[in-house]
């Protein structure tokens, strides 16, 4: 094989890899481009929207791999990453510009979900996304809490300001009533104000708008997806068959109403005692895993009770608590999965997806 073969098989190697984005092939795209070959190693630019960015090196192995099988003679690839600018559209009826709705949600209180939704969010931006945060937990609103925050968020132009951690923005019902005001909703009170905060929030582009749902398989969840097509919810659950219990019936709830289940997600799984490296199973281990193989829905992955962790967040320093690597790792993994989880069913949707009609 010389060089200028593989350069040849190279072109057709390519219409075969599917960007996990578009779930369409990389080659007619230009999205892999600038190739080279050189005494059989390949060198080319491989451009990755913002979106995908959390699992880049994973889609780098699978490029290279994929080379390295299709094309004989290739002794080695060389990849370069670049950004690519891929717009948002305008999500359903309300002018929403973001990639991916996902809703974190609980059977139960208490399992850690807004803990976990703030994370998700935080952890996605730091991997390199577009994020926005939106408390839907309407009941007791604690993202403000959890990251620190306060202050009125105001209008300009007609758009409400939303409050930033970092420079993630941030909505919250905390934010308009004051921290110990109880709030009665009434239905179109409630399906108000979450439509407000969709569609009059100046959120920018976004890749992921990740909302921390009331716990519970209440109307929240019912607004929601009558408001504009959901990505899709993560199901945050404790190790103890109650929990799980209660977990499998939000997944169901979800299924009714169509709205798919990215994955579950497994926290307080397993205490290790920093002072001896000793694991304690507090609340039993592995019994989400278990349910999302029972229910045939990816399990995203587990996080073990951090005092560090339930200590920052009560504080207000979680945004701070994650730059510590080992605090945020677990949260890497699951974010990673969810990502994952998102690309497998763009792919999925764009293959059944008809052919565009010729002009
Ligand atoms: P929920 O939204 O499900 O009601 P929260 O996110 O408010 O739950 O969490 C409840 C409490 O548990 C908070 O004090 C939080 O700091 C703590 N917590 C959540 N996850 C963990 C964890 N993995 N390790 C330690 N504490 C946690």
């Amino acid at each position: 094989m010389t060089d200028l073969d593989i350069h040849q098989q190279l072109k057709s190697a390519l219409e075969t890899f599917i960007d996990p984005e578009t779930g369409k092939a990389v080659g007619p795209s230009g999205q892999v481009g600038d190739c080279s070959v050189s005494g059989g190693v390949v060198s080319c630019r491989y451009s990755i929207s913002s979106m995908m960015k959390p699992i880049a090196d994973e889609l780098v192995d699978r490029l290279k791999g994929h080379i390295l099988a299709h094309v004989p003679g290739v002794q080695d690839v060389q990849v370069k990453v670049e950004s690519l600018y891929k717009p948002a559209p305008p999500i359903g009826q309300i002018g929403l510009r973001a990639k991916c709705v996902i809703a974190i949600a609980a059977g139960k209180g208490g399992v850690g979900k807004s803990s976990l939704a703030a994370s998700i969010a935080l952890t996605l931006e730091k991997l390199g996304s577009k994020v926005g945060l939106m408390d839907a937990d309407v009941y007791g609103p604690s993202i403000p809490h959890l990251l620190g925050l306060d202050g009125r968020p105001e209008i300009v132009d007609g758009k409400i300001q939303p409050i930033c951690s970092g420079t993630m923005p941030v909505m919250s019902m905390g934010f308009l009533v004051g921290k110990d005001q109880a709030v009665v909703w009434r239905g179109p009170m409630l399906h108000g104000s979450i439509t407000q905060f969709l569609r009059d929030t100046a959120w920018g582009e976004l890749d992921y708008l990740i909302i921390d749902m009331p716990p519970g398989t209440g109307d929240v969840a019912l607004t929601l997806s009558q408001i504009l097509p959901l990505t899709g919810t993560v199901i945050v659950c404790t190790p103890q068959e109650v929990a799980l219990l209660d977990a499998g019936k939000a997944i169901a709830m979800f299924e009714k109403t169509s709205v798919p289940v990215l994955g579950v997600v497994e926290n307080m799984s397993g205490f290790t005692d920093p002072e001896t490296g000793k694991t304690y199973e507090i609340f039993g281990k592995g019994g989400a895993r278990a349910k999302a193989e029972e229910l045939g829905v990816p399990f995203l992955g587990e996080v073990p009770i951090q005092i560090a962790l339930r200590r920052e967040s009560d504080e207000g320093r979680l945004a701070e608590a994650l730059k510590d690597p080992q605090l945020s790792k677990p949260f890497e993994n699951v974010c990673r999965g969810l990502v994952r989880s998102i690309s497998t069913r763009f792919a999925k949707q764009a293959q059944s997806a008809p052919l565009p009609l010729l002009q």
